[in-house]
């Protein structure tokens, strides 16, 4: 319905959580609609959602707008209040430092932040900071929420150049902004807010970084001042542990102890080397996908790092994803790094002509693609310019999607079991602008349904969330400290196979469109590797540890016979430690590197021809034969067991 339809009436209809309707007068906001359901959700409310977005509670809602009521104690409400903080935190900021320029300050998925520019600050300036933001916060201003025209904000915001950049560009003539206020101090800003600066709970500063106005890196760098803020002392504490658990396991600090990867300014940004250790992990988990592949009948094909730009030109990258690409020219013709395997894919599949019975066909590749994510967002493995997917493309019949994904769920259930990963997953359906006919939307819905069905797995359906192209199943997954990733997913395609004109003939005779099918187990290698150290902290699982065992004698004497050890578990990734040393520092050496096993032998060892062990837990047994001990280590190793056990029974 248009905009001028609903106006023309005087009741307009939301549409609850709960898919039922609710009519309200035409002026309405999200707060006159918690009243409308009921006074004690009315008092509760403190802000709303109108299709997703989370809005102030004083927003008037529209005709046909998905509506959610933000309640206190919601992770909303919590979000509502970290934005109240980060005000907060620029309101003491401008108290204490002269001739800030504000920038933006919105909250995140675990705190907030505030950018300015001209500040200069360090850590140190945090305690006086902290306690002038909770000063702010006893003082219990209320916090006030203004509807200005933009002439009137633009005289406002006169000496915030920022801040009139957004305005210029957020607003049109005549048109109203908000403003927020807490007592002396107000800020540009669509909110929305808790009521007083006496609702905010406790506020910590965390840290200081530099960001780029808008994340371009051709803009000012500025200040970023990031913190959190929870309802009770108690919360924060909780967080702060984790946070500290998160920097015990970051993995370019784990990466650096353990030689595992580099990312050098001379190579460039977002490009990581991997070293022999972390190339030694990666090769074998290559090899658990690849295993896996050839098993359910994939095929691996190759292509190359850079294609003329036709090839994007017919896969659609090249309108519609352009700026995130590296292109160049080479003599008169254009090209571009890849920045997805499937183009490639589809050309390869498209160079033979196919009939019903060849189908389904499955091409996988550890395909390495290039992606110009900015600069300033570039972080360890998490976020790169050059990364590899595990990536493979099935090319099927609309009849068999379902078998297909049945296939691909296989896969991923073994794998995130491998890894002894918590997953949570989620269909996501037809959004409102979309290619391909009802028919075949329908058969693929209900195909993909089917299959979560048939499995009894609990996924969240996120209606309308699907790409234009195909509808997907997303998998998530949690870490050892409750952190959650994205993972694996599984993806429809309607549209390419029409760019490519790729057909198959059916038994009818006729031309027919195969559906594409897109999916990666692990996803990227980069974040899978990423998340693997942090999830270990580095203590991988036998087959996946760099080094598997170390041979430590406790004096020069032993070294031959340490050596006589080494070679009986030449079948595995085995070093002696054969620096004069003590056998101490040696022991404390092995550790650092998290070596899963170290066998010490000494002269009782080599009289006996025994070996003692010790894990990286320092659990340790004497006398041990050296036949017991390769055989064990054989069975943790093949049948992929997550932490050493020899000594653990
Ligand atoms: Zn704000
Ligand atoms: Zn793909």
């Amino acid at each position: 319905m248009s905009e001028s339809d609903s106006q023309s009436q005087e009741q307009i209809t939301v549409v609850l959580p709960d898919g039922s309707e609710l009519d309200v007068a035409a002026d309405a906001t999200v707060e006159d609609c918690a009243y409308e359901i009921g006074p004690g959700l009315g008092r509760d409310t403190v802000a709303g959602k109108l299709d997703g977005d989370l809005v102030a509670k004083e927003q008037p809602v529209y005709d046909g707008a998905a509506l959610e009521i933000v309640t206190e104690g919601s992770d909303e409400s919590l979000r509502v209040m970290r934005h109240s903080a980060a005000h907060c935190l620029a309101q003491a900021v401008e108290r204490h430092f002269d001739d800030v320029d504000l920038a933006i300050g919105p909250p995140t998925d675990d705190g907030f932040y505030y950018d300015f520019d001209n500040l200069e600050i360090d850590e140190d300036d945090f305690a006086a900071l902290e306690d002038e933001i909770e000063e702010i916060i006893e003082a219990d201003y209320e916090i006030e929420r203004e509807e200005v025209s933009v002439e009137e904000a633009r005289e406002r915001l006169a000496d915030e150049p920022y801040k009139l950049e957004l305005l210029e560009e957020l607003a049109e003539e005549g048109q109203q902004v908000t403003f927020y206020s807490q007592g002396e101090w107000e800020d540009l800003c669509a909110g929305p807010h808790v009521e007083s600066t006496g609702e905010i709970g406790v506020v910590k500063l965390l840290e200081i970084a530099g960001a780029y106005w808008r994340g371009d890196e051709e803009n000012t760098m500025q200040t970023r001042i990031y913190g959190t803020a929870f309802e009770d002392e108690s919360d924060l504490e909780e967080f702060l542990e984790r946070l500290e658990q998160a920097e015990e396991r970051d993995h370019r600090k784990i990466g650096n102890e353990m030689d595992l990867f580099s990312i050098q300014d001379v190579t460039g940004p977002g490009l990581p080397l991997y070293h022999p250790p972390g190339k030694t992990i990666l090769r074998q988990l290559e090899r658990f996908v690849e295993d896996l592949n050839e098993e359910s009948g994939y095929d691996y094909v190759e292509t190359p790092h850079v294609f003329k730009t036709d090839l994007w030109h017919r896969s659609g990258h090249y309108e519609n994803y352009k700026d995130d690409m590296f292109i160049f020219d080479v003599g008169d013709d254009e090209f571009g790094l890849k920045p997805m395997n499937c183009p490639g894919h589809a050309a390869i599949f498209q160079d033979h002509s196919w009939s019903y019975r060849d189908l389904p066909i499955r091409y996988a590749e550890n395909g390495k693609v290039y992606r110009k994510e900015q600069r300033g967002e570039l972080s360890g493995l998490s976020r790169v310019w050059a990364f590899t997917i595990d990536d493979g493309h099935l090319f099927v019949r609309p009849d068999q999607i379902e078998r297909e994904v049945e296939g691909i769920m296989d896969l991923i259930v073994d794998v995130l079991e491998t890894f002894d990963l918590e997953y949570e997953m989620a269909l996501a359906t037809r959004p409102e602008k979309s290619v391909g006919s009802d028919e075949i939307w329908e058969r693929a819905e209900s195909q993909l349904k089917s299959v979560l069905e048939s499995r009894n797995l609990d996924y969240d359906l996120e209606e309308g969330d699907g790409a234009f192209y195909g509808p997907k199943i997303d998998f998530a997954f949690e870490d050892a400290i409750g952190r959650g990733w994205d993972g694996p997913t599984v993806q429809l395609d309607f549209n390419m196979p029409e760019r490519f004109d790729l057909s198959y003939v059916g038994e009818d005779n006729e031309e027919h469109r195969p559906v594409m099918i897109h999916r990666a187990l692990y996803g990227s290698y980069e974040r899978f590797f990423m998340m693997l150290i942090e999830h270990f902290e580095g203590k991988f699982p036998l087959w996946l540890a760099p080094e598997q065992v170390r041979v430590l004698p406790i004096s020069d004497d032993n070294l031959g016979y340490a050596h006589r050890v080494a070679n009986e578990f030449d079948d595995f990734r085995v070093e002696v430690d054969g620096r004069d040393s003590t056998l101490e520092r040696k022991i404390r050496a092995a550790h650092d590197d998290r070596v899963p096993y170290q066998i010490i032998v000494g002269d009782n060892e080599e009289e006996d021809g025994n070996i003692s062990v010790r894990d990286r837990f320092e659990e340790q047994e004497y006398d041990v034969e050296i036949e017991t001990f390769r055989e064990h280590l054989e069975g943790e190793r093949d049948e992929q067991r997550i932490e050493p056990d020899f000594l653990a029974e």
